[in-house]
């Protein structure tokens, strides 16, 4: 239709949205159906940072901010950088948006022009080559197969870089896979990044605080100093301290960058909500005890989903380090036949039949660059996730 903007013909809509669309439909419907598609913890907000709201609305904390934030959150989000990144910041390179996707989204419009480069490791997060075409850019995409525990290879960056690249999208621990660089293996990709002075390094760091086993997280700017000029560090509250719905993301960066950020912002949405805001100040200075005791039961559900998936025929799921998600190869079970009398002939048809069949709603690989492939998300009920398990090894198991 000649009304829609043209530039919707470069984008889809979010595969992993339509799958929760799917699964609630079904349920609706009055089937039986568990949903592992949401990208969101289960648990509630703690109640010190809902008092923070609270207390924000009560005290008329209601009106217009600062665009780009209130000083008091950038001086959180300051300390944090410091206290956990060993990052320095000024306040004019500290930038607030509505959640992290806002924050990635004003600085590719801020930066991209027509067939400029973004690097994206592959499987990627659904909405960076979209957020890319948006601005009017071409994603470059990079495979990083299981083989590499979907990290990108220092040789692989190499040849993907271009005079055309403007940024590097790294995102560790990673939605989809929930893999993450160690310290050495961001160095090894940073030591490439150095001999290359007109890339970019935006890092998507949303899941830093979800790692397991005595993995620790580092950042870009911070293995490599000398990058801190031109990398953009996105964090946000929404995963850690269980804020999806509040809506508040932030990134630091050089001023400039920050500037022009917060330019399109200010014609666009203005400030991300105050009362989010004021409950983001207290997530990032108040007690940080509750992220320890979510992330004891994330691990013991990753440990569970990955023995329990592992024991599904034609399914090979590796062990990630964070985030909460799983990655399992469904290779095993291409070109089989379901009970239906339907061929699996690739992770879409996969999932089709596993949500039809077994009410297990999942999201197939091939959404996010790399399949025969699907993601399961552990932010569920642990008793749901056990059952849904079960269902897939009953599923695999029928496949003939
Ligand atoms: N980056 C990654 C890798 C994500 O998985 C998400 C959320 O799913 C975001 C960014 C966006 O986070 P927010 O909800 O704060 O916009």
């Amino acid at each position: 239709m000649a009304f829609l903007s043209a530039a919707l013909d470069r984008v889809k809509p979010s595969a992993t949205i339509a799958v929760t669309d799917k699964a609630r439909a079904l349920k609706a419907a009055g089937r039986n159906v568990i949903g592992l598609g949401a990208g969101e913890p289960d648990f509630d907000t703690p109640a010190n940072i809902k008092l923070a709201a609270i207390h924000a609305i009560e005290a008329g904390k209601t009106k217009y901010t600062d665009v780009g934030g209130i000083p008091e959150l950038k001086e959180a989000i300051i300390n944090k950088f410091s206290r956990e990144n060993g990052l320095t910041y000024k306040p004019n390179q500290i930038i607030v948006g509505t959640g992290g996707k806002q924050v990635l989204y004003n600085a590719l419009m801020a930066t991209i022009n027509p067939g400029d480069e973004v690097i994206i490791p592959a499987p990627y997060w659904v909405s960076y080559p979209e957020m890319v075409a948006l601005a009017g850019g071409e994603s470059v995409p990079v495979v990083c197969p299981a083989s590499t525990g979907f990290k990108l290879r220092p040789e692989d960056l190499e040849k993907a870089i271009t005079p055309k690249t403007k940024w590097v999208i790294l995102c560790s621990p990673s939605n989809p896979t929930g893999s993450a660089y160690t310290r050495s293996e961001l160095k090894a990709i940073t030591d490439v990044l150095v001999k290359h002075p007109h890339v970019w390094v935006m890092t998507d760091d949303m899941y830093e605080h979800l790692v397991y086993d005595d993995f620790v997280f580092t950042t870009a700017a911070q293995v490599e100093p000398s990058l801190y000029d031109r990398t953009l560090t996105v964090n946000g509250v929404s995963k850690a301290y269980c804020m999806t719905g509040w809506r508040i993301g932030y990134a630091g960066g050089p001023a400039q960058l920050i500037k022009a950020m917060a330019t399109i912002q200010s014609q666009s949405t203005s400030n991300p909500s105050s009362i989010a805001q004021w409950a983001s100040v207290e997530a990032l200075n108040g007690p940080q005890d509750f992220i320890a005791a979510n992330n004891k039961v994330f691990k013991e559900r990753r440990d569970l989903v990955v023995s329990m998936l592992n024991q599904a025929s034609g399914i090979e799921c590796p062990r990630p380090e964070g985030a909460f998600y799983v990655y399992p190869s469904c290779a095993g079970t291409i070109g089989k036949t379901a009970p239906s009398g339907k061929v699996i002939d690739n992770d879409e048809a996969f999932v089709t039949e596993l949500l039809e069949s077994e009410g297990v709603a999942v999201v197939q690989g091939s959404a996010f660059g790399l399949g025969p492939a699907f993601r399961i998300s552990y932010a569920t009920r642990t008793s749901d996730l056990e059952d849904a398990c079960k269902r897939i090894q009953r599923f695999c198991g029928n496949l003939r």
